[in-house]
């Protein structure tokens, strides 16, 4: 629906999302506001809302919440349980209120660095239905594009760590670009592919990717010859195109898990049949 809105209108969620599990995600959607009597209802419950969990008062086996807000820096657990009900209550609703505050704050901290989706992983990481959330996310990620800012021009590295992580925008949006958008060069043209695993990034500044760039150009057959780069997790990535965010600035686990090539022998496969069928020869 937040396709459809003008990008500059705010959109309001009414209730339901009152959790520091769940603002992110709703953040990530696309919601603006929110408003919820959460923090009265848990406090209501003697619940606790902290970053990551829901606990019970009677569930705290230390004597202090792990929290470090005014009331659980001036009260003890023990203290709060032999309080009369409507004065536990307020204390646990100003605490639970201060945490939903902390969450916020993080969140944007979080969009500000351009780490919202890192975030995202993190809180999927230990959460079931943060983890329904995230695929939930992946799911409508396409329409999303369309309204979630372009942080091409970031200058951060895109830390992939995990098959989630080959479902974030940044690479969702190169694929589109390279299989869609990209122009490979004109029919004719040799296709040279250079192993990612042993070049450093930036390519562009790989003493072999600049030696055979040389000797193309010295030869003037530059024109004639698509560079291409085998990326263990991105796939095929064409030289010109190499120092687009996130083409050189990532960094992944090496050696690279077998579980994080997938992608990247779907895509050279699809890139090479792609270029076979504009006309072209491969050469590795
Ligand atoms: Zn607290």
């Amino acid at each position: 629906m937040k396709e459809r809105l003008p990008p500059g209108k705010p959109v309001h969620l009414f209730g339901g999302a009152g959790h520091p599990l769940i603002l992110p995600f709703a953040v990530a959607l696309g919601i603006d506001l929110f408003d919820s009597a959460s923090y009265v209802l848990y406090a209501r419950d003697d619940r606790i809302i902290l970053r990551d969990r829901t606990v019970r008062l009677s569930e705290v086996k230390v004597d202090r919440i792990p929290c470090n807000c005014p009331v659980c820096r001036k009260y003890g657990v023990k203290e709060l349980m032999s309080m009369n009900k409507a004065e536990r209550e307020r204390l646990l609703a100003i605490h639970n209120l201060y945490v939903l505050w902390e969450e916020i704050q993080e969140i944007k901290a979080r969009i500000k660095e351009g780490t919202l989706w890192e975030y995202l992983e993190e809180k999927a990481g230990g959460d079931a239905r943060a983890k329904s959330a995230l695929l939930a996310l992946r799911k409508g990620l396409r329409a999303l594009l369309k309204v979630i800012p372009d942080e091409s021009g970031r200058v951060r590295a895109l830390h992939i760590t995990s098959v989630e992580s080959l479902h974030r925008p940044e690479i969702i949006r190169h694929i589109e670009r390279l299989l869609n958008n990209y122009e490979p060069p004109p029919q004719g043209c040799i296709v040279v592919v250079l192993p990612g695993e042993l070049l450093d990034r930036p390519y562009i500044r790989d003493s072999l990717v600049y030696w055979l760039i040389d000797q193309l150009s010295t030869n003037n057959l530059l024109s004639r010859v698509h560079v291409v780069i085998n990326n263990p997790v991105l796939g095929p990535i064409p030289y010109e195109i190499s120092e687009i965010y996130p083409l050189s600035q990532h960094e992944y686990p090496e050696p690279t898990p077998n579980y994080l090539r997938t992608l990247s022998h779907h895509l050279l496969r699809k890139y090479l049949v792609r270029l076979r069928d504009r006309g072209g020869s491969r050469m590795s």
